[in-house]
């Protein structure tokens, strides 16, 4: 059996390494002629590396990734705790797995490193797909290479080519299923740890809440760097999907204006930001059904989410493993198999989605809703907070 993974994102490069697992030849199609993951620190939560060791991949990853001791939750306004969440070992006991904090180039390169053990997986740079044809027994895939047309085929096709996934566009034949932009932007920057107060530097994931927008930050590679995420609500700047790109630079002046009642010790720490970054948030209606025949849809394509659980990328390692047991289960009825992987995952990546705009909504809450927010989060106490998670952490489906 062969498959063509369109796209070598997290999902992709994931849903490959799965397939050759399940038996299959893999040949990834990917757009850009290098591949870049694109922004810094990503979380994985224990649904994603409990895969990933699975995979063969943590083992590697854990030489780069950083283990945070806790989630700590504060009001932006004057530093109060509202919330601290242990992680490390208690939370790997608890959820059968680790949290850990990773540089998206460092996860793409323990992903790479695997594929590279697997004769059966082959890369494709510099190949756009354009479109398909779907067959009977067969999906021929039309790609492009600069100028140049390619075609290639296999017994399944996988778009794992992100939030303006092609493949979900000729899946889909639906004009009016577009990205849907949230109003939200997030900012990103990368500080060097010394040139922030000790504090900050801890192996912590620190979540401040404000009026209408939320700060996330933590260490990163050995805590040499610190990963920032500043999200606010700002309709000015709105962008059309096709500009959505990291390479967008932020005036500074704008996220320092954006937090500038909020208390000393976040205004110092945005302030140290060397450069930032910003990409507009979007997500994409669920859809129905994931597959059509023997094309199917994995990660941002499938569901793009807003990210405010940090479950994008844990999503898209989720549809992976799915995909590939669907598929070792029925491996001479691809479309059956297709079929069966998404009704496995579309109603809890919907269910993912729809909590994380809530989380949005809950985080960014003013005046006495945000009042009544923090008194119910100070009274829960770590241990209900923490459950809260299980239904997301704990899953081993
Ligand atoms: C601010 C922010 C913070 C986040 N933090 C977290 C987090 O902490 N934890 C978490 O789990 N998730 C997080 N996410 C979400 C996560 O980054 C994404 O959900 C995840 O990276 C999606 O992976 P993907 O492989 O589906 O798509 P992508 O990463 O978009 O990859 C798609 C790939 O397909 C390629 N491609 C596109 N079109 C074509 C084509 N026509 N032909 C061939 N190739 C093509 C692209 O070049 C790209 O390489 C965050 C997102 C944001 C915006």
């Amino acid at each position: 059996m062969h498959a063509v993974v369109a796209g070598a994102g997290i999902g992709g490069l994931t849903t490959a390494l799965a397939l050759a697992r399940a038996g299959a030849g893999v040949t990834i199609l990917e757009r850009a002629a290098v591949l870049a993951e694109a922004g810094a620190g990503v979380q994985l939560s224990p649904n994603a590396t409990r895969i990933l060791a699975g995979l063969g991949v943590l083992e590697r990853l854990r030489r780069f990734a950083l283990v945070p001791e806790a989630l700590t939750i504060r009001r932006g306004r004057d530093g109060l705790q509202l919330a601290r969440m242990r992680l490390g070992p208690p939370a790997e006991t608890r959820w059968g797995a680790p949290t850990l904090v990773v540089h998206r180039a460092d996860l793409q390169r323990g992903l790479l490193e695997a594929i590279a053990r697997e004769p059966g997986i082959s890369l494709e740079a510099g190949m756009e797909v354009a479109g398909y044809s779907a067959h009977v027994d067969s999906v021929k895939i039309g790609a492009r290479r600069g100028e140049a047309g390619v075609t290639f085929a296999g017994d399944l096709l996988v778009g794992a080519d992100g939030l303006h996934s092609a493949v979900r566009g000729r899946l889909c034949a639906d004009a009016s299923d577009a990205p849907i932009c949230s109003g939200r932007v997030a900012w990103r920057a990368l500080i060097p740890a010394a040139d922030v107060k000790p504090d900050f530097q801890a192996p912590v994931v620190n979540l401040w809440l404000g009026r209408d927008a939320h700060l996330v930050h933590y260490p990163l590679r050995d805590a040499a760097v610190i990963n920032v995420v500043a999200i606010f609500e700002d309709g000015e700047d709105e962008r059309e999907p096709a500009d959505a790109s990291w390479s967008a630079a932020g005036d500074p002046a704008v996220v320092g204006r954006k937090f500038s009642d909020w208390c000393g010790a976040v205004r110092d720490f945005i302030a140290a930001a060397p450069e930032w970054r910003t990409w507009p948030l979007f997500e994409r209606r669920v859809l129905a059904r994931w597959s059509n025949g023997r094309v199917t849809l994995v990660g941002d394509a499938a569901h793009a989410m807003l990210p405010f659980l940090a479950q994008g990328a844990a999503q898209a390692i989720e549809d992976a493993a799915a995909l590939a047991r669907a598929v070792a289960a029925a491996p001479h009825d691809i479309p059956r198999a297709l079929e069966a992987y998404g009704h496995a995952r579309c109603a809890r990546a919907a269910r993912v989605q729809r909590q994380s705009r809530r989380q949005g909504w809950m985080y960014h809450l003013a005046g006495p809703l945000a009042l009544a927010r923090d008194l119910s989060m100070r009274g829960l106490g770590a241990d209900r907070l923490i459950a809260r998670y299980d239904w997301i952490y704990a899953d081993k489906s």
